[in-house]
């Protein structure tokens, strides 16, 4: 080989490896796979998004960061009216991501219409951890311990809170990075790319084109009220701290629609409460019932069933025809219902089924029974929910009601519809209007003296230790009075299948500064 050729080539290649140093990699080759080029593209969109917040080493020099999070939610299919103005509730909280010691502490305190604040808290030291109720008004003082894989939603969930973690995990986790051409929102151009937390949630990682801040991040996923939707997670107002750039806004959209709006305080290496990963005292683990043996369908009454998988959804049989008390979630959901009471009970259709209201986890399994042909009593005002129910748009997860050209079949009744055979009998009453909900409808059936209601009384999951009754728990029994329903000796709650004594209302009510007998 002549020599001076061999420096050319030498020289050539030389050239040729310094100028594809200089590009960005996904230039280095135009006979790569797509899928390889999507990958490259993205992991030079996420090193310029990591280098904008201070770069990982900076990031990685964090021993720990702690966001405190105030703000409003809008209670999009929450609210008091099934179609707004939706109602306002506060929304707060703290994330703890404590790096130096393979720990994150997640508080999130929301309120509802009527019922107050909800406030969950999540502690966990590497794969280990465990989940409580703060204010022990729902799930009482039972603490729920979670290791291995059960702990990916907390820790995914709370890195999506820190923008400069979340852009290191998906470095860190980074097979599943892809390109997203020609990502547009409210006019402006972004870069943008997706990758896979550990929790399996698909995040599409949203850059802004000249800065490479991280502007957001986008998920989307099949609802039961609304069908196919999107969550849209901005982030604003990015302050320094400690060479690493945090934001002290967040607007969350749902559908392009505004669903909160927080102001976020950051701090990042202070001191960590070793409190807060110690299970407090009064809090206890669940009891095992090892010698009960589980059925889904459990019968509390004669002829009176409850779907212990759905929580309290309240199943009656009459001579000839079954009703159903409550529809939650999705056609899926409601759908298991059908199933197990078709298994339960054979022979029988489900004629009717009631929801206590519009919300999501109460009516979003609507679809199961339009599609079964069961008739849903319901209240005037919620009418047009279940006809724009009956028409969402579902390509994520469509269900057979979707394809199945039928219409829903509706009965009204304004303040009070009986259900009987002349044997068995079910009360329907709109206890509304309320804080929570401008109808609401509960069922009371006079001969098993059983009241089921949804989301004006909650049972603690123990039951060793009882709440004070919220205001709107003290209007209930005031109601119930004015209704003559005073007789009543078990109490459900729809969404979990212990079912109360009365005596344990009584005494929440107690607490709360009403006495049921002295009135
Ligand atoms: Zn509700």
């Amino acid at each position: 080989m002549n020599s001076s050729r061999t420096i050319v080539l030498l020289i050539g290649f030389f050239i040729l490896s310094c100028s594809s140093e200089k590009q960005s990699p996904e230039s280095a080759g135009s006979n790569l796979s797509p899928a390889l080029r999507s990958y490259q593209k993205a992991q030079t969109i996420l090193n310029a998004g990591i280098a904008a917040l201070g770069g990982a080493e900076k990031i990685k020099a964090l021993e720990n960061i702690s966001v405190e999070y105030d703000g409003l939610r809008y209670m999009i299919n929450q609210s008091r009216k099934p179609e707004g103005p939706w109602d306002k509730e506060p929304s707060t909280g703290k994330i703890i991501i404590d790096r130096k010691n393979n720990r994150m502490y997640n508080l999130s305190s929301n309120s509802y219409p009527g019922i107050g604040a909800f406030a969950m808290s999540w502690a966990i030291q590497g794969r280990e951890g465990f989940h409580l109720d703060a204010l022990k008004n729902h799930h009482g003082t039972e603490v729920m311990k979670l290791s291995g894989t059960e702990t990916d939603w907390p820790w995914a969930a709370s890195t999506r809170w820190v923008p400069p973690l979340l852009l290191l995990q998906a470095a860190e986790n980074n097979t599943s990075l892809r390109w997203i051409d020609g990502y547009k929102k409210h006019g402006r151009a972004f870069e943008a790319i997706s990758f896979v937390q550990a929790d399996k949630t698909t995040l599409v990682l949203i850059f802004d084109s000249d800065t490479h801040l991280l502007e957001g991040y986008e998920t989307v996923r099949d609802d039961g009220v609304y069908g196919d939707v999107t969550d849209f997670i901005r982030f604003a107002e990015f302050q320094d701290f400690n060479g690493v750039k945090l934001p002290t806004k967040r607007m969350d959209y749902f559908n392009d629609e505004i669903a909160r709006e927080l102001s976020l305080k950051i701090s990042v290496d202070s001191q960590v409460d070793e409190n807060l990963f110690k299970i407090p005292a009064g809090y206890a683990m669940p009891k095992e019932n090892a010698n009960e043996s589980y059925t889904r369908i459990k019968k509390i009454g004669e002829g009176v069933y409850l779907d212990q998988d759905m929580g309290g959804i309240m199943i009656v049989e009459f001579k000839d025809f079954i009703f159903v008390m409550d529809c939650p979630g999705n056609f899926f959901m409601s759908q298991g219902t059908i199933d197990a009471v078709r298994e339960a009970i054979p022979n029988k259709a489900i004629k009717y089924v009631a929801s206590s209201h519009t919300h999501g986890d109460h009516a979003g399994g609507a679809r199961a029974y339009f599609h079964s042909g069961a008739t849903l009593l319901t209240t005037p005002g919620h009418v047009d929910f279940y006809k724009k129910l009956a028409k969402i748009n579902q390509t994520i997860r469509p269900d057979p009601f979707a394809s199945s050209q039928k219409e829903p079949v509706l009965e009204t009744f304004t303040d009070k519809r009986v259900i009987t055979d002349g044997e068995q009998t079910v009360e329907l009453y709109n206890v509304g209007p309320n804080a929570h909900s401008e109808e609401l409808v509960i069922a009371y059936l006079p001969q098993q003296k059983i009241l089921w209601q949804a989301d004006i009384f909650f049972i603690p999951y123990t039951g060793n230790e009882v709440n004070a009754a919220m205001p709107i728990t003290i209007e209930f029994a005031q109601k119930l009075k004015a209704l003559g329903i005073n007789e009543f000796e078990q109490i459900i709650d729809a969404h979990h299948s212990r079912v109360a004594p009365a005596e344990e209302f009584k005494e929440t009510l107690r607490k709360g500064g009403y006495d049921m007998a002295l009135q």
